[in-house]
């Protein structure tokens, strides 16, 4: 039996596999060379083949990069057919390239012809190759392509082999994207990689075209190779040491409780910026030749595919703190040049996440459209996301590592849709999408002064929801005769720590001020279930949303609750103000809130505080237990706003925030409506003012269906007021009301009814 000759690296050398590392540091310094010399992207790929076949003594090297997330396409080679270049391409999975893409692996075989998956290419002249070593090309834990190297004779690749090619694929990935070095596909409207499209969930609705802007740049080094090993290894320690005393600095300066969830992410930090194991893999990454940004993005990338593939939560957390330190350690090593994009005054921006406070950074207007890798429409981002009118996906799959700075990008808030280097046809159906908005848009405007009465003369008052001084612009533009809901927990989820009374007192005489004489309904703090304070540890219930919640929590922590009152009655200063209590459930629970406001009116210092002009206090309708209350409870509040959103998810018993329930029941449906009438009774008989506030009071059909339980006023977010009161104006609520009784006795569902009925009588919904 003849020995099957070993590879031209190892047998050159006369080196055994204990010194790969020598050999890819050896490999590296002629890259170096090679990288130095001018050229573009293409020029310098040339060269590294041609290099790496030589010194690994191999017929063939190859380098094949993703065109889109499905198309491998050979860029450069030495061996093959030169013709073949941006002509050979391979789906992933497809071929021994196509499945190294695919499984991120390695395959080394000295027959790679009787390979299983071995996939013939003509146009490369590659049948007369029989071994075969292949490295995936990984990028932030993605592949973006597959460098290989082939050889005519049966041979066995040794271990130093694949440690150098693996090694050249690290500084592949890092000189280049993919997007650089491809030709552009004439069918694309963006040059570089192939459209992708991605469905995520939907957390704040519109459409937008616009430029991709990332909010975590990448990082691309023209020369990923170090000059000096001891002066990179010196700038990698400097920078962990600088980016300990950042993290110190943080903990200390944050005063962040002793204890809570909040800390103990900052002591993870900590511990990970010490940690002995993580500075060992970056000296190893910086000893094998690489510049110490280049050894710090390897370790992220690193982290970033064990993030992928990694199931348990509490694991994928770590990873992510991981990744995030990464990140900061990057910052501090590179050049702001290298960080800094400018945004592009039509930015769509990719994130990974991002929190609120990044978010208020960028130049108001900038942002068009945003897309998330993950948040949820929950999220802080999303909160601040609506209130800007902004488009916004979430869970969008892997786009941040899909965009590239600058591409066409499209955000469909509405269905959750995003794309980027769209194809010409999808970006012309978008621009007429937003054409008809554009004129949709300034048909609302026109109606901007214009009665919300309905055809038989019902006048709805149309109020809208806000939470932040962004959203107060809209109520002028909206032609909104008030805010019908000021969710004040929001300028507490956005801080860091618990806003002080002087602060709150600041927001809510902004929010009075802005507002410009037109009425505002405060709701004092609703935290608990889905809403989170950065600074107040949760507890963790069975049933948050049923749990220590709203005014649950600020009866039995009145001190939150008595700071909230007396902010706001000294931000009314002599204004009228209005308030109401989330989550109530019964009368006392009304009761002893208004107590405390009214002890607070007493407590108010008269030389120093002019008391509101007129105060009243009432409660969120959002438990089904008050439709039933006794009759003090309606005479005692001032009025009334039914929280749709909670008393639909209590009433059928489905969690709104469960996609599975959350679609399932309706408030255009017999029951609900049902039960908004014997409120409307109840309020009617105790003369109890009534508005409802959910969600539901910004859709058109849900609107007209709410108006003829004979609800007279609905708050609702900015950009829903002209489309509900077109509807409105087209309506006949008498026949609406009909409509539904109608339905109710044929078994029809209302809603269904309801969009039947609008769309034969042209009424716009
Ligand atoms: C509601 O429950 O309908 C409501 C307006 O309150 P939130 O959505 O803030 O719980
Ligand atoms: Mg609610």
């Amino acid at each position: 039996m003849t020995e099957k000759p070993t590879s031209g690296w190892g047998t050159s050398s006369g080196q055994d596999d204990s010194d790969g590392p020598t050999y890819a540091r050896q490999l590296l310094l002629r890259l170096r060379e090679a990288l130095a010399a001018p050229g573009d992207g293409k020029s310098r790929l040339d060269q590294i083949v041609r290099l790496i076949a030589t010194n690994m003594v191999a017929e063939v090297c190859s380098v094949y990069l993703m065109r889109g997330s499905d198309v491998l396409e050979l860029c450069a080679t030495e061996g093959l057919k030169p013709e073949a270049v941006n002509n050979a391409r391979l789906h992933v999975g497809e071929g021994l390239v196509g499945v190294i893409a695919r499984d991120a692996g390695t395959i080394n075989t000295s027959t790679a012809r009787e390979h299983p998956e071995f996939r013939y290419l003509p146009e490369t002249g590659e049948e007369v190759y029989s071994s075969f070593l292949g490295v995936p090309i990984q990028r932030l834990g993605k592949v973006i392509g597959v460098l290989v190297v082939q050889n005519e004779r049966p041979m066995t690749y040794k271990p130093a082999d694949e440690e150098a090619l693996r090694l050249v694929a690290m500084v592949i990935a890092e000189i280049a994207d993919a997007g650089t070095l491809l030709p552009p596909d004439p069918s694309d409207t963006d040059g570089d990689r192939g459209p992708f499209h991605a469905v995520g969930t939907n957390a704040s609705d519109g459409v937008a075209i616009g430029r991709v802007h990332l909010h975590e740049p990448r990082l691309l080094l023209p020369n990923p190779i170090a000059d000096d090993v001891v002066f990179e290894r010196q700038r990698l320690r400097d920078a962990m040491d600088q980016l300990r005393v950042d993290i110190d600095e943080l903990i200390e300066s944050s005063s962040l409780p002793d204890t809570g969830e909040h800390r103990d992410v900052m002591e993870t930090y900590r511990l990970f910026a010490n940690d002995k194991g993580w500075l060992r893999r970056l000296e190893a990454n910086v000893a094998t030749g690489l510049k110490a940004e280049a050894a710090v993005d390897v370790a992220r990338s690193d982290a970033r595919a064990k993030i992928d593939r990694a199931r348990d939560p509490y694991l994928r957390e770590r990873l992510n703190d991981m990744d995030d330190l990464a990140q900061r350690l990057l910052r501090r090593l590179m050049a702001p040049s290298q960080t800094e994009e400018p945004v592009p005054t039509d930015a769509i921006l990719v994130a990974r996440a991002i929190g609120p406070g990044e978010l208020m950074d960028y130049p108001r207007g900038t942002l068009h459209g945003i897309i998330l890798e993950e948040g949820s429409p929950s999220s802080h981002a999303t909160i601040v996301a609506r209130a800007l009118d902004i488009p916004l996906v979430v869970q969008a799959g892997r786009c941040a590592r899909e965009a590239n700075q600058g591409d066409i990008a499209i955000v469909n808030g509405d269905q959750g849709h995003i794309h980027f280097r769209p194809r010409r046809d999808v970006v012309a159906a978008y621009e007429e999408k937003l054409s008809l908005r554009a004129q949709e848009k300034q048909a609302f405007a026109a109606l901007r002064g214009a009665p919300a009465k309905t055809v038989d003369g019902h006048h709805i008052k149309l109020l809208i929801n806000a939470g932040l001084s962004a959203d107060l612009p809209s109520l002028s533009e909206s032609g909104a005769e008030g805010v019908g809901l000021l969710r004040t927990e929001l300028h507490f989820m956005l801080n860091r720590q618990m806003p002080t009374r002087e602060e709150q007192t600041r927001f809510y005489s902004h929010i009075i001020s802005k507002a410009d004489d037109k009425p505002v309904i405060f709701r004092t703090l609703d935290v608990g279930s889905d809403k989170v304070l950065p600074f107040l540890k949760q507890l963790s219930e069975d049933n948050p949303a049923l749990g220590w919640r709203a005014i649950r929590l600020g009866l039995d922590r009145p001190g939150i609750l008595k700071m909230q009152a007396q902010a706001l009655l000294r931000a009314a200063n002599g204004r009228p103000l209005r308030v109401m209590f989330p989550m109530v459930a019964n009368y006392h629970e009304f009761k002893r809130g208004r107590e405390i406001f009214l002890e607070e009116v007493e407590r108010l210092n008269p030389d120093r505080h002019t008391p509101p002009s007129k105060l009243e206090i009432g409660a969120m309708l959002e438990t089904p237990s008050l439709v039933y209350e006794g009759n003090r409870f309606y005479k005692m509040t001032d009025f009334l706003s039914i929280g749709g959103n909670d008393l639909l998810q209590f009433f059928y018993a489905a969690d709104r925030m469960n996609e599975r329930t959350a679609g399932r029941y309706g408030t255009a449906s017999h029951p609900f409506l049902a039960m908004l009438r014997q409120i409307v009774a109840r309020c009617e008989a105790n003369d109890t003012d009534l508005s409802f506030c959910g969600e539901a009071a910004g859709k058109p059909v849900d609107a007209l269906a709410l108006a003829a339980t004979g609800i007279r006023a609905l708050s609702m977010r900015p950009a829903a007021i002209g489309p509900v009161k077109r509807a409105i104006r087209a309506a006949d609520l008498s026949a609406i009301t009909q409509v539904i009784e109608e339905a109710e006795e044929s078994g029809t569902p209302a809603r269904q009814a309801l969009i039947d009925y609008c769309s034969k009588h042209d009424i716009p919904i």
